[in-house]
C-alpha cells in the first residue's frame, strides 16, 4: 500500500475575524505531486502556511509521516521533512547563490541533495554561483529559493506559486525540475494559479474556492472538466 504521506483534516484557518479556510482536507501520498488550484485569495498560500507551521490553525489536523504535526513550529516541520518554499522567494539577496544554498543544515531524512545537484538540476544557478541573490532575474530567484528548498533534503515539498511572474519558457524550466523531483522520491505539493502548467505536472489536484475545497480529481479529470474551470476562473 502506498504511504500516505500528508494528511489534512478539517482545517480551518483564520485572521483574527476572516476566516481563510475552512474545513479542509486533503491528502499528499508518497512519491505524488498534488496540485492546489484557486484564484487569488482562494487561500492557497494560507494552506501552506498553516502545513508548516508559520500560521496558526483554528481548528482540525495536519499529519505528516504518521505523526500529528499540527501547531509544530517552521522548523520543527523542516526537520522533519517538510520544506516549504514561499510565494516571494525570500532569499538573502545581499548574500552570493552559493551561500543562499549553503545555509541549509536541516536534513529532513528524504533523498540526499547536494550543492551539485541543485546545480545540475538549475544549470543557471551554476553560472552565477558567486553573484549576489539580488542580482539574479525573478526566474533565477525562483529556481534558488527551489534549491533551497531540496537543500534540506525533504521528503515533502510545499511549492507557492513558483510559476508566477515568470515568462513561459522560464515557467516550463520549473515546473519541467518539479516534474523531475518525482524521480527522485519527493513529493510535493505545489500551489498555482497557473492551471494548465500545475496540471501538467501534477498527478491529482484539488480546487480551493474561497477557503473550501470544492473538487478533487486526477490531473486528467479536472483538466476536462468545465465545471472546474468555473469554479476555478471564480465564475
Ligand atoms: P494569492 O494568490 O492572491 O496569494 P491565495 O489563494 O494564496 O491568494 P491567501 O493569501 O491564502 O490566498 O488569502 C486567503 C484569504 O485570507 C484572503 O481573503 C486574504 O485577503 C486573507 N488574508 C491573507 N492574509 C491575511 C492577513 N495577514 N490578514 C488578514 N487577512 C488575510
Amino acid at each position: 500500500m502506498i504511504e500516505t504521506l500528508l494528511e489534512v483534516s478539517d482545517l480551518t484557518v483564520g485572521y483574527g475575524r476572516v476566516t481563510a479556510l475552512r474545513e479542509v482536507s486533503l491528502t499528499v501520498r508518497a512519491g505524488e505531486t498534488v496540485a492546489i488550484l484557486g484564484a487569488n485569495g482562494a487561500g492557497k498560500t494560507t494552506l501552506l502556511n498553516a502545513i508548516s507551521g508559520v500560521l496558526p490553525v483554528r481548528s482540525g489536523a495536519v499529519r505528516y509521516a504518521g505523526r500529528g504535526i499540527t501547531g509544530m513550529k517552521p522548523w520543527a516541520t523542516a526537520r522533519l521533512g517538510v520544506s516549504h518554499v514561499p510565494e516571494g522567494r525570500e532569499i538573502f539577496p545581499g548574500m552570493t547563490v552559493e551561500a543562499n544554498l549553503r545555509l541549509i543544515d536541516v536534513h529532513g531524512g528524504g533523498p540526499d541533495f547536494s550543492i551539485d545537484d541543485v546545480l545540475e538540476m538549475f544549470p543557471r544557478l551554476g553560472e552565477r554561483f558567486g553573484q549576489l541573490a539580488g542580482g539574479l532575474s525573478g526566474g533565477e530567484q525562483q529556481m534558488l529559493a527551489i534549491g533551497r528548498g531540496l537543500m534540506a533534503s525533504p521528503r515533502l515539498l510545499l511549492l507557492d506559486e513558483p510559476s508566477l511572474g515568470l515568462s513561459p519558457m522560464l515557467s516550463r524550466a520549473v515546473l519541467g525540475a518539479i516534474a523531475g523531483l518525482k524521480a527522485r522520491g519527493i513529493s510535493a505539493l505545489l500551489v498555482e494559479q497557473n492551471m494548465r502548467a500545475a496540471l501538467k505536472v501534477a498527478d491529482r489536484g484539488y480546487v480551493l474556492r474561497v477557503g473550501r475545497i470544492t473538487a478533487e480529481g486526477s490531473a486528467a479529470e479536472l483538466e476536462a472538466s468545465p465545471d472546474i474551470r468555473r469554479a476555478y476562473l471564480g465564475v
